[in-house]
């Protein structure tokens, strides 16, 4: 089954180890079922605590749906806790986390809300960074200094 590392490139300033606040934390992809070739406009759920079961008995996984196109059941698991991206890391694609998918591949992300960082010198915690409107800043009061998360981008990589 193949296993998709979600990578992300972002530009930081000031602030670190952007990663899921939650350990609930709610994901948005967008799917295309391999099946059918569809697309599905909508982006999907999932999280890393909700499981359903597969169909005929294999077990469970994070997200199972059936596609509305062709009605072939597929799923999803997250196979790695998330990995905080860092300061370090601005400007290059890094995974942030991976999920086994089975009949299906995710072809979208939004980050969307629900984000936490570190001020880079200060320590200082930022836990409801939210990037529906776009771009991210805020003001370290402890470091006195801008902190800002902008320009990400996601892309989907196999590993296997
Ligand atoms: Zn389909």
């Amino acid at each position: 089954m193949p296993i998709l590392a979600l990578e992300i490139k972002a530009s930081l300033e000031n602030i670190t180890n952007l990663v899921p606040a939650d350990a609930d934390h709610t994901w948005h992809f967008k799917i295309q079922c391999t099946k059918c070739r569809e697309i599905d406009s909508n982006y999907i759920t999932m999280n890393a605590i909700e499981k359903a079961e597969m169909g005929s008995g294999r077990g469970e996984a994070n997200l199972v749906m059936k596609c509305k196109f062709c009605k072939c059941e597929s799923s999803a698991d997250f196979v790695s806790k998330p990995v905080p991206y860092t300061l370090e890391k601005s400007e290059k694609f890094a995974p942030i986390v991976t999920i086994e998918c089975r009949g299906l591949e995710l072809v979208g992300f939004e980050p969307r809300d629900g984000w936490k960082a570190e001020g880079a010198e200060s320590g200082t915690v930022f836990d409801e960074i939210d990037f529906t409107e776009g771009d991210w800043g805020d003001y370290d009061e402890k470091s006195e200094l801008p902190v800002a998360i902008s320009s990400i981008e996601a892309r989907f990589v196999k590993t296997k």
